[in-house]
């Protein structure tokens, strides 16, 4: 039965799809090479467009081809890229060459890119995304949307680099390389190079450790600005973090990475801790954040370390625990946040926490901004992992949620057993989780439903699909809702290392 719904949900969903109106088809953009999408009607639109990206969520594409697991034959190692008229130079792309760039691969790829801004920096630069799939201009339904975000401290410039040159080895390679074309096919891809594109300006390449450009125009540390569950930051939200932080609650990403430098790690959530929460002054908050360093592990642990292993094993060296000079080595390149340096308003506990969304903060130099000749060398390093990193959102189980007539549950309340930071199903009953092998259950909670429990299995070679029919519940009787964010009380609290005594000079981190 459970079936049938299903394919009756797909059928009406493919005739929504088919009626689409053409005011929502995009148009040219004035500038004239490129097409933009317009984000959001209030900040950073292009007037001169009128796609919105909240409508690429509106109207779907349905592709049945789903191939959930890539091909076996993979090979991302074409040789050196060729150059021809469009194409990516290994420089230090400023804002006004980053845009040129990014529109120059929109008017060269329609059909595999599209380019919208979801805001603007203090200083008034877009912060531009570049989608990059076989359906960039509409949301697949059933498939996952990931992304990257790039130099959110302005000053670590290779990040912003990189996901320039994956941009154009993705679209470049997508005729040649069977194991891009299986990922733009089944995956829409949302890549930001720069969060911080004033920092970027101010900042002086050769500068592999200090220097200007860290922070957005206001002087503020955009990774340090976000919501956090452990402890109230009282820090005054920056444009560029609302901007990301709207961004994240209308699309449902799957996976994320966000690029820094300044050391070669993969560092997964939590960055803070329960710990933090014991801070009452912010001098003495400052050196418990940066000394008091023990590990403040999520319920999905297994899962983030795995995702790290993905990224570090995959490049050049960072699993063989390369230390920096103002970094150690990290035992196979990957780390727990806060066991290395906890922190408050970090980017990534956000998008965990509150968007069920696995973000992992990738360390992809040592050195932040180095010489530009230097740069085909990190992107050798770096590329397999960029991009089997983002295959991972193929992994785990994913499905329906679905009321007896087939209709999709929006906002379903989801949580695996045990993992109490929970998901919730996209407007179409979406949802998605990355899991390792293994049985689980899920509960399944919504607003006038019966709760659900289904066990399930994950199996390594592909994803689990996996579809839920939830049926009324009766008049007047009441399903508590699931707590699904983690109760401290019930996660591990660890207990701080002595603080150190301080003396002399010393540098907090800053990676
Ligand atoms: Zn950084």
């Amino acid at each position: 039965m459970e079936r049938l719904f299903s394919f009756l949900f797909f059928l009406v969903l493919t005739v929504t799809a088919q009626n689409v109106p053409s005011n929502h088809k995009p148009t040219e953009n004035s500038v004239g090479s490129g097409r933009i999408l317009n984000y959001s009607p209030s900040s950073g639109q292009d007037q001169n467009t009128d796609v919105k990206i909240e409508d690429t969520y509106s109207n779907p594409s349905i592709d049945r081809r789903y191939q959930d697991t890539a091909p076996s034959n993979y090979n991302l190692d074409p040789g050196p890229v060729e150059q021809d008229k469009y194409g990516y130079e290994f420089k230090y792309h400023d804002f006004d060459q980053m845009t040129r760039f990014l529109r120059e691969t929109t008017a060269k790829y329609p059909s595999l890119t599209a380019l919208y801004s979801i805001g603007k920096s203090v200083q008034g630069r877009d912060l531009w995304v570049m989608v990059v799939s076989s359906s960039p201009y509409e949301h697949m339904i059933g498939k996952p949307d990931v992304k990257y975000i790039g130099n959110i401290h302005g000053n670590e410039a290779v990040s912003r680099e990189l996901l320039l040159q994956l941009i154009y080895y993705l679209v470049t390679s997508y005729s040649t390389d069977s194991y891009a074309q299986w990922l733009l096919d089944n995956t829409r891809i949302h890549i930001m190079p720069s969060m911080n594109p004033d920092g970027f300006e101010v900042s002086k390449e050769g500068q592999c450790d200090t220097g200007p450009g860290r922070y957005n125009a206001r002087g503020y540390d955009l990774n340090r600005n976000f919501p956090d569950y452990f402890k109230q930051n009282n820090k005054r939200m920056q444009p560029e973090a609302e901007a990301v932080k709207e961004w994240v609650s209308k699309i449902q990403f799957v996976l994320s990475g966000s690029l820094h430098g300044g050391a070669l790690v993969a560092s997964y959530p939590f960055d803070n801790t329960p710990n933090s929460r014991i801070c009452k002054s912010s001098a003495l908050c400052s050196l418990f954040q940066n000394y008091a360093s023990s590990p403040s592990l999520t319920p999905d642990d297994d899962v983030f370390k795995h995702l790290s292993l993905i990224y570090s094993t995959n490049h050049a060296k960072m699993s063989k625990g390369v230390a920096c000079k103002t970094s150690k080595g990290f035992l196979k390149g990957i780390t727990n946040g806060a066991a290395w340096y906890p922190l408050t308003g970090g980017m990534q506990d956000f998008n965990y926490i509150w968007h069920g969304c696995m973000e992992v903060t990738l360390e992809v130099s040592c050195c932040k901004y180095p010489p530009a000749k230097e740069l085909p060398r990190y992107w050798e390093d770096n590329k397999v992992a960029l991009i089997k990193f983002l295959s991972e959102a193929h992994r785990g189980v994913h499905g329906f949620v679905m009321d007896e007539h087939g209709n999709p549950v929006e906002k379903a309340s989801l949580k695996i057993k045990t993992r109490d930071v929970g998901f919730q199903t996209t407007k179409y009953g979406e949802f998605w989780r990355i899991l390792l092998p293994g049985v689980y259950k899920m509960e399944v909670y919504a607003d006038g439903f019966v709760p659900k429990e289904v066990e399930f299995m994950v199996v390594n070679e592909h994803p689990t699909l996996l579809n839920v029919t939830l049926h009324p519940s009766q008049y007047g009787a009441y399903y508590p809702k699931p707590v699904l964010l983690p109760s401290i009380s019930i996660m591990q609290v660890q207990k701080p290392r002595p603080v150190y005594n301080v003396t002399g000079d010393f540098a907090f981190p800053q990676d």
